[in-house]
């Protein structure tokens, strides 16, 4: 088993989290967040041991955030340079029709996804950001990139094709990609092992609902991802933060007519003003749930078409799978919400999904069963560890595989 400790970046683009973890062990050496880069008055916060280290910061842009970085290890420790690293894991929003696996990041190999940032604008410039500055700064070890879309690479071609002209898609790249695959290709791993009464190696059909600020839902047949929420970009399904997930194809074009929106404006009302924020006023699950419970109607609507969504893919990827074996509840929200947990499935005995009401409110931050005893569909809560994975993927591309 490897000893040496992977540095984890996930820059996104007003914020960067970056985690030195052992692999093999799972150990946190080293966890961070470097918030509001670009702005006044931004938040740095390092967590070593049970000490966290916060204090403020003026980072005008990523590569000042990675001198940040540099800077809190330096004084709070663990000191990197003496660190041994084994590589650095970078988290890459979109990889295109070209990157399925991890890979070992070259020139070569940034360039292609450079290339890539037409299909994502929001996400790949600041991750491109991040890799550069990071090879700068730590030159002498190898930096290997973890896609979001890796895992969904192989989903079937009727789960991945849009119905418009095929040479139009192939030319412009236009296929459904998925998102979030580290995350469900994590819990799902987990959530195997929990399965009531399955021998180890049995083939399960899981449903996992990813639900943070982003969200997606993902069908999985014996490890192999099925059909997935999210399309071309992280646009597409469930309800989100910020993010308004499926609407009518038609509405962009219409909004463009109506309400002369250009079609920069249009993905920033749908990326940025949408979802829980465009109908609650508040993009953060837990203050939905606070105006919800103080009675506001904008807060109550945008918590039941929430649910609606999920449950409109529940039955869809149950049809899709031809039963189900699992459904596993991961992100802030699915792991912390017994309320959003409980409607989301409520009523559904009928499908097999019956939960054990107090298992689902016990205060629990490790992955567990909450459905009941004889439900013939297992529910679970699994803790996501998006980190650790890319932790794993990059140590395995690098070295020897991690024993777990
Ligand atoms: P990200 O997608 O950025 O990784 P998270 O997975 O941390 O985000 O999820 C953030 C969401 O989880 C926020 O909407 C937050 O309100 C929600 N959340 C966190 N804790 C709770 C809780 N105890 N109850 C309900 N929602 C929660």
């Amino acid at each position: 088993m490897s000893g040496r400790p992977v540095l984890v970046i996930n820059s996104g683009s007003s914020s960067v989290k970056y985690r030195l973890i052992v692999p093999g062990s799972g150990e946190v050496l080293a966890d961070g967040t470097i918030e509001q880069i670009g702005e006044s008055g931004g938040e740095v916060s390092h967590q070593v041991g049970d000490e966290t280290h916060t204090g403020d910061h003026q980072a005008a842009d990523i590569g000042a955030a990675l001198q940040l970085i540099t800077e809190q290890f330096a004084e709070h420790g663990p000191d990197l340079d003496h660190a041994d690293l084994l590589a650095v894991g970078h988290r890459v929003v979109h990889g295109g029709p070209d990157f399925s696996d991890p890979t070992m990041i070259t020139d070569d190999v940034l360039a292609a996804i450079r290339d890539l940032s037409g299909l994502a604008p929001l996400h790949n410039p600041s991750a491109l950001a991040g890799i550069e500055a990071a090879r700068e700064r730590f030159a002498d070890v190898p930096h290997v990139a973890v896609f979001d879309t890796a895992f969904f690479a192989d989903l079937p071609d009727v789960a991945r094709t849009y119905a418009i002209p095929r040479g139009l898609a192939e030319r412009h790249r236009i296929r459904r990609y998925g998102f979030h695959g580290t995350s469900h290709q994590y819990v799902a791993e987990v959530g195997r092992g929990l399965q009531p009464g399955a021998e180890p190696d049995q083939p399960l059909r899981q449903l996992t609902f990813h639900l943070g600020n982003g969200c997606s839902a993902a069908a999985i047949s014996g490890g192999r991802p099925m059909e997935t929420s999210m399309g071309l970009t992280p646009l597409q399904g469930l309800v989100m933060g910020t993010r308004s997930g499926d609407v009518d194809p038609g509405l962009p074009g219409y909004l463009a007519r109506e309400a002369g929106l250009t079609p920069d404006a249009v993905d920033t009302l749908l990326n940025k003003e949408s979802g829980l924020k465009g109908l609650a006023g508040a993009n953060d699950f837990r203050e939905v749930l606070r105006l919800r419970a103080a009675g506001e109607d904008g807060a109550r609507l945008a918590f039941d078409v929430y649910v609606h969504r999920i449950r409109h893919y529940l039955g869809a990827y149950l049809a899709i799978l031809g039963g189900l074996d699992q459904v596993i509840f991961t992100g802030g929200v699915g792991e912390n919400s017994a309320d959003l947990r409980e409607a989301a499935v409520a009523g559904l005995s009928g499908l097999g999904l019956v939960l054990d009401q107090e298992l689902n409110r016990a205060d629990s931050d490790q992955a567990r069963v909450i459905s009941a005893a004889d439900s013939p569909v297992a529910v679970l809560v699994v803790p996501t560890d998006e980190e650790l994975a890319i932790a794993r993927q990059t140590a395995d591309l690098v070295g020897p595989p991690t024993s777990r």
